[in-house]
């Protein structure tokens, strides 16, 4: 199988919602729970179509969940694929199917449902410039401590220096491609693998509104974002 190609934007968007989400509690998919109604996975969907750069979208749904997932992006015009057992596994699957002539992709959680078009272009436009790899970052506000086993505080890391990671995470398509074909460990992002095969990864500004809602405490906050 492979993905429809659409003439308007030159970047394909793979979005890995394959995850159980069990830290948001019982009630199933996390990129299928609610938020005003409708679910995660529909309002990060919505969002990234409406920007211009974006020709393809990929889903990983759950793997009793495709013809599902199809249904509930009927008015979108994106292929959806079974995930896999790991994000990383979900998100081959769906980079399996993009279109030749793509040499653009983006990988998107549906758990951060309410990340921007804009931050799309952003991070699109990056990779467009000569960037291999591009990741949103906000900086760290929290002072962070390196703890042992027992929970003892060794030391505290200079903030400063640090960011918070969100996706969209956008790459040259060969280069994700060899990320993902020589990973042999998991990681949590794309662009962890990327640093793996020795690409340097360049920052652009996230946004608080691309949150990943991982914790009901993350969702209600959603909720008041979406009702402004
Ligand atoms: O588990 P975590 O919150 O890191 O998941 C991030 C994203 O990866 C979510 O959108 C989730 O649905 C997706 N995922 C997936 N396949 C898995 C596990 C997670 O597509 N097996």
């Amino acid at each position: 199988m492979t993905a429809h190609r659409e003439l308007r934007g030159d970047v394909a968007v793979l979005v890995p919602a394959a995850g159980l989400g069990l830290r948001l509690g019982p009630g199933g998919p996390k990129a299928l729970r609610l938020l005003g109604g409708e679910p995660l996975l529909v309002h990060a969907v919505r969002r990234l179509r409406a920007a211009p750069c974006v020709g393809c979208v990929v889903v990983a749904a759950p793997v009793d969940g495709v013809e599902g997932v199809q249904g509930l992006l009927a008015a979108y015009d994106v292929t959806v694929v079974a995930g896999g057992a790991t994000r990383q596994a979900s998100v081959a699957a769906a980079l399996a199917v993009v279109p030749e002539g793509f040499e653009i992709v983006l990988v998107h959680d549906a758990a951060r449902a309410l990340a921007s078009a804009e931050l799309f272009e952003r991070v699109a436009g990056a990779v467009r410039a000569g960037h291999s790899a591009v990741v949103p970052v906000l900086p760290v506000v929290d002072t962070i401590k390196q703890v042992d086993a027992d929970g003892a505080v060794l030391g505290t890391v200079d903030r400063s220096v640090l960011r918070a990671v969100q996706t969209p995470q956008g790459f040259r398509r060969d280069v994700l491609e060899a990320a993902h074909a020589t990973a042999v460990d998991e990681h949590t992002d794309d662009a962890g693998m990327a640093e793996k095969i020795g690409v340097r990864v360049y920052t652009v500004d996230g946004e608080e509104a691309a949150l990943k809602i991982t914790r009901p405490l993350d969702l209600a906050i959603a909720e008041l974002l979406l009702n402004g």
